[in-house]
């Protein structure tokens, strides 16, 4: 996947202060936007935060008898730090891209 052009290039750690943090080049865990966080799972923001990301999806799935692949309704995300607070992003409204590709089970390439 490609890598933004612009910063921020990657995630560190939730309460980093470094310099690259300070000049945006990085943003600190804590600070990411619900944005942000999609582009760390997906690949495309480098991943330095060392922290374990728990991801809670659901989907539904159509009543019909022949029912479709059944489509996310909501996407949440928790680190859950061991020197700080639970950190808790909705990546619901982040889904049109390769956040959404990557949860969608008719978007696999063995068909
Ligand atoms: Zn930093």
């Amino acid at each position: 996947m490609s890598r933004p052009k612009k910063p921020p290039y990657a995630v560190d750690p939730h309460n980093c202060g470094c310099t690259e943090c300070i000049l945006g080049d990085y943003v600190s865990l804590r600070e990411a936007t619900d944005r942000q966080i999609a582009l760390l799972l997906t690949g495309q923001l480098g991943n330095n935060t060392g922290t374990e990301f728990r991801i809670t999806v659901q989907w539904s799935l159509s009543g019909d008898f022949r029912p479709g692949p059944p489509t996310v309704e909501s996407v949440l995300v928790t680190a859950d730090l061991w020197d700080g607070p639970t950190l808790t992003w909705d990546l619901t409204s982040q889904l049109d891209g390769p956040l959404g590709r990557m949860f969608d089970p008719s978007a696999t390439d063995d068909r």
